[in-house]
């Protein structure tokens, strides 16, 4: 998961409505509130597979995070008994807002607020002054003022970041806090001690560790060196932070290459490969064939891990063993031998095989690493001259992409864009938001050339092409590892879930359209694309090179694209991961697969495929949009239906 997406807390609270209408009755409601490092996000119920998220606020957009005061119960629909609310000042879209919620405990309040000032607390518009109590449709309840966009009546309380404290610091002031009530303005009765004064003053900034290497190639950009502690002077930005190394040299590095120091756990080993599924770590260590070759990785059961080792007795073939752990919380792969920590029972196993297959011995060497949200930071313009073009790696739509080198190190692949295809400056526009949405699961756009005629697109290389061809390539040995098919069909809606949390539609979703990296990585390509092609071949639904086949009827009837035709799209490319290639309709002329889908008929289940897996696809092709689950949704469905068929 990527540091963004971590969820640092949740819980049930109950929500004032925001009432960002003038004339929205008050009303309260029960959300289950979960906290990011980027978002405060509420959902109607805690159930992650019926939850519909009802809003979220941007965490760099708030400017108040302080106790709030809602006197009485005289509101309509407010709920009986105590509670404890606090409230969120934030600033969209040039409004103030002012989001209440009522803990159900003032333990709970007070956790809530220091998370929630600690996700915030870099925030460049923090404000000095805040209203305790509501606005109540006239005037601020507290000090009576009509005017609403006055500043506040109070002075904000100081945000004293904890994180320099120890766990037990913690308690305790937790523990302190519900002893001692927190007034508006969040200080507590009695005058704090010189110490505590001086304390609460103190910000300790972050400290990450670099996960990977990274060559500075830019100025500005500061190199990094795997393990090595960097202290975080900006991390406004998303993707690119500014830092300052041991020897005090500052400057930018990707967000991506590094972790929180309290939050590095056991990234800092090679051998833990993360989310990696039980297929992928097969390949890998397949691909590697050392014996006692091994990773450890998140089991699809949360909160637990699995070892994955490959030996080659009685023939060449990988094992995965849960690492339990025991009533007094050792961890141990055979309960004769328990240690504290994972790291300890790794280096146990290094030593003694103690029951399983082989010892431990080495990890893959050759992990991945990630790609950066452009070259550089805030760069998304690139010199051809500091291209180095090598062989074609294949052409489409657009034209030749060929493989590239940038600044004779970076692997890139470089498309080079037939001219007249497509609407090149409100391409090259939207090139920097692209440059910007960064996943896993997504080919990333590092910028393009856009001085000169052609213009390039230069992208993350994907050393196996795409999904469509690596499919038909392997058709072999894929039809029978359904588990390694259904990884393939996960990652994809990874990359898409995240595409749907921006609002990104992609408009020609497809597997032609994804690419394979290594340790069989998927990653969806050629996002928002779309809507730059001047084509109307390509464009327009009677179209030749429209694609029909992976169009829901909304679209070929009305041309509407939404997150809900990328579904249709996205059931369409399962049934092409599950048949290993084949053309969906197989010959059937465009004309006829339109009556087709207007009558409602379906693609058959692929051969083999499991009926689990099937039903998702048919969720994805309901008639009305709305109907279709969204990717969130279906990602969730299908890590269970893999957890279900599969053993971990
Ligand atoms: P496209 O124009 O995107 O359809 O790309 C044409 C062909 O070029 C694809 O089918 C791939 O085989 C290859 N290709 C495109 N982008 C990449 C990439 N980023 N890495 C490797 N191969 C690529």
């Amino acid at each position: 998961m990527k540091m963004e997406e971590e969820i640092l807390k949740h819980g049930l609270m109950i929500k004032r409505s925001l009432n960002k209408k003038i004339y929205t009755p008050i009303n309260y409601r029960q959300r289950w509130f979960t906290l990011t490092r980027k978002f405060l996000i509420y959902y109607d119920t805690e159930n992650e597979e019926k939850r519909k998220e009802r809003g979220r606020i941007e965490l760099e957009l708030v400017h108040t995070v302080e106790v709030a005061i809602i006197a009485g119960n005289t509101e309509e629909n407010r709920p009986q008994g105590i509670s404890y609310p606090f409230q969120i000042g934030y600033q969209e879209s040039g409004q103030d807002y002012i989001l209440y919620v009522l803990a159900p405990t003032e333990k709970d309040r007070t956790e809530w607020i220091w998370a929630v000032r600690l996700a915030c607390r870099f925030n460049k518009c923090l404000r000095g002054r805040y209203h305790p109590a509501i606005w109540n449709g006239k005037k601020w309840t507290c000090c009576k003022s009509s005017t609403r966009s006055t500043l506040g009546c109070e002075n904000s309380s100081t945000w004293i970041a904890f994180v320099e404290e120890s766990e037990t610091n913690k308690e305790n002031r937790i523990a302190s806090a519900q002893s001692s009530p927190i007034m508006p303005g969040g200080t507590t009765p009695g005058t704090p001690s010189s110490k505590q004064k001086e304390k609460s003053s103190v910000i300790r900034s972050k400290v990450v560790v670099a996960l990977y290497n990274y060559k500075a190639i830019e100025p500005g950009d500061l190199s990094l060196e795997k393990n090595a502690e960097y202290e975080v002077i900006d991390d406004s930005q998303e993707h690119w932070w500014k830092v300052r190394d041991a020897q005090g040299n500052i400057g930018f590095i990707p967000s991506n290459y590094v972790k929180e120091k309290e939050l590095l756990g056991l990234q800092q080993y090679d051998w833990y490969v993360n989310d990696m599924s039980r297929q992928r770590s097969e390949s890998l260590l397949k691909q590697e064939d050392k014996e006692g070759c091994f990773v450890v990785r998140n089991s699809s059961t949360k909160g637990l891990y699995t070892l994955s080792l490959y030996t080659k007795n009685p023939h060449p073939h990988v094992k995965h063993y849960h690492i339990k752990q025991n009533s007094k919380g050792e961890y141990y792969l055979s309960e004769k031998h328990c240690c504290a920590s994972i790291p300890d029972l790794i280096n146990y196993h290094r030593h003694n095989s103690g029951g399983l297959a082989s010892r431990l011995k080495a990890s893959p060497c050759d992990r991945s690493v990630p790609a950066t949200a452009g070259l550089s930071h805030d760069k998304w313009e690139i010199d051809p001259q500091e291209l180095m073009l090598l062989e074609e790696l294949g052409s489409g739509q657009f034209g030749v992409v060929r493989r590239g080198k940038w600044r004779g190190s970076i692997d890139v692949a470089v498309k080079m864009m037939k001219e007249g295809t497509m609407s090149e400056d409100d391409f090259i526009e939207e090139a920097k938001v692209m440059t910007k949405l960064q996943h896993t699961n997504l080919v990333q756009l590092y910028g393009v050339c856009s001085k000169n005629r052609p213009i390039f697109i230069v992208t993350e290389y994907m050393r196996h092409g795409s999904l469509l061809n690596y499919l038909r390539r392997h058709e072999q040995s894929l039809v029978s590892n359904q588990g390694l098919l259904l990884d393939m069909c996960i990652q994809v809606c990874k990359g898409m879930a995240y595409l749907e949390r921006h609002n990104y539609i992609h408009r020609d979703l497809a597997a032609r359209n994804c690419l394979v990296g290594s340790e069989n990585t998927v990653k969806v390509a050629d996002f928002g694309l779309a809507r730059y092609v001047l084509d109307d071949q390509y464009t327009s639904s009677g179209g030749s090179k429209f694609p029909i086949k992976w169009a829901p009827p909304e679209v070929l009837n009305y041309t509407r694209f939404s997150s809900k035709s990328d579904i249709w799209a996205y059931g369409v490319l399962m049934w092409e991961v599950f048949t290993c290639g084949k053309m969906p309709y197989g010959r059937l002329k465009n004309a006829e697969v339109v009556e087709r889908v207007q009558k409602g008929l379906i693609l058959e289940r692929p051969k083999n495929c499991y009926k689990e897996v099937y039903d998702i696809m048919r969720k994805c092709w309901s008639p009305v949009p709305e109907n279709r689950p969204s990717f969130r949704v279906l990602k969730e469905q299908l890590i269970s239906v893999a957890q279900g068929l599969l053993v971990d």
